[in-house]
């Protein structure tokens, strides 16, 4: 019998705030005004295309869009072919691994980590190594990378920016692991969904700028993310022609095809100009600044963060006595507040002394919920 696998925290942890009447500042989707644009879109999409199957890989129109988006905003070039339409980019993740690892190989995973890769790998037959970041800052440890491969060595996955810890890999890390890459012969899963979720003058980098990555990495994306619409579920993976193939040909039996309607929704979305992304991308800004001010003036050390949805607290450096499980726990019934342990991003020896808040939220739930937050510790 295969082992049973539990219920993601995100899940667990909304039920409870849900069943407590809690602010829900756990799992990450917005409650906030949804992008007018987006929704007339798919309005469009229903009434005025066919409902039917798309082609496989996805509307020939959303690939272009996809390429033309990155070029303009990440300055990528990108041919449509290396584009395939996923149902979410947890479905391109899934894709992707299984185009990659063959039982018995292992692929390298860095903690904190998104809580689908490691199921992901092992259910392709693989083992995941685990390096950690090194907190506070997250920095990546190239040297415990590079010690972490051996000649099993598949695949590295990495998370940029990262959820939970909302920072972002530099220019330095993403070249080295490039280098590495390149010279074990290993293939890069780059999982940037939160690429359009960056602050205060923040620019994401995407692993693919790197040259010698270029034509050895996976790209994943997310459209839920982008255009704040968690439930589209729908994501793409950019890959070079022959990796490309190779995931389409997973990506066929998973899922073959991901609703048409929303398929031209999101060409039309991620057509629209730089200014509507800026703008959609600055509806967090007050939420996010409500959320820092109001831990910090409530007594809390909050990390920096670059990008995401969401911030950490420090719990050790606020004086807080508990492990993260314990406080995320109490905090239900006792404050009203939903919020995620970093324990739950670890595999194995876990960080316990931070917890996640996601701002997706209107400046005046959160200060209701950093009030509450203030009067709990
Ligand atoms: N990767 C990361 C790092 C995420 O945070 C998420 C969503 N929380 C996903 C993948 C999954 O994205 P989607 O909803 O498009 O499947």
């Amino acid at each position: 019998m295969t082992p049973a696998i539990p219920t993601t925290i995100f899940e667990r942890m909304s039920r409870a705030a849900a069943a407590a009447g809690a602010i829900n500042l756990g799992q990450g989707y917005p409650e906030m005004a949804e992008p007018a644009e987006l929704i007339a879109a798919a309005v469009r999409g229903l009434r005025e295309h066919s409902n039917q199957y798309p082609p496989m890989r996805g509307l020939p129109g959303l690939r272009q869009a996809v390429a033309d988006y990155y070029a303009a905003h990440q300055g990528l070039s990108i041919d449509p072919a290396e584009v395939i339409v996923t149902s979410g980019a947890t479905e391109a993740l899934a894709a992707a691994i299984l185009a990659i690892v063959r039982p018995g190989d292992e692929v390298i995973c860095v903690q904190p980590l998104y809580d689908a890769y490691k199921p992901l790998v092992e259910w392709a037959g693989g083992r995941v190594v685990l390096v950690s970041l090194t907190p506070p800052d997250w920095s990546l440890p190239v040297d415990a990378l590079e010690a972490a491969i051996t000649p099993n060595t598949r695949a590295i996955i990495l998370n940029t920016p990262n959820n939970p810890t909302g920072t972002m890999l530099s220019h330095a890390a993403l070249s080295a692991v490039g280098d590495l890459c390149a010279g074990h012969d290993l293939t890069l899963i780059c999982d940037e969904v939160w690429e359009a979720m960056v602050w205060e003058g923040a620019e994401h980098l995407s692993a693919l700028t790197i040259p010698s990555l270029r034509d050895r990495m996976i790209k994943v994306g997310s459209a839920g993310k982008l255009f704040s619409l968690t439930g589209w579920k729908l994501g793409w993976v950019v890959a070079a022609p022959a990796l490309a193939e190779q995931v389409a040909a997973r990506h066929q039996f998973l899922t073959y095809t991901t609703p048409t309607p929303l398929q031209w929704a999101v060409a039309d979305g991620l057509a629209l100009p730089r200014d509507w992304h800026d703008a959609h991308r600055d509806r967090y800004v007050p939420g996010r600044r409500a959320l820092v001010d109001g831990l910090r003036d409530g007594g809390y050390v909050v990390l920096d963060n670059a990008a995401s949805w969401f911030v950490t607290i420090d719990l050790t450096a606020s004086g807080i006595g508990l492990d993260d499980e314990t406080f995320c726990t109490r905090l239900i019934p006792e404050a009203g507040v939903a919020a995620i342990p970093f324990s739950a991003f670890y595999a194995a020896a876990p960080e316990t002394r931070y917890v996640r808040l996601c701002f997706a939220k209107e400046a005046p739930v959160i200060q209701t919920a950093t009030a509450r937050l203030a009067a709990f510790r």
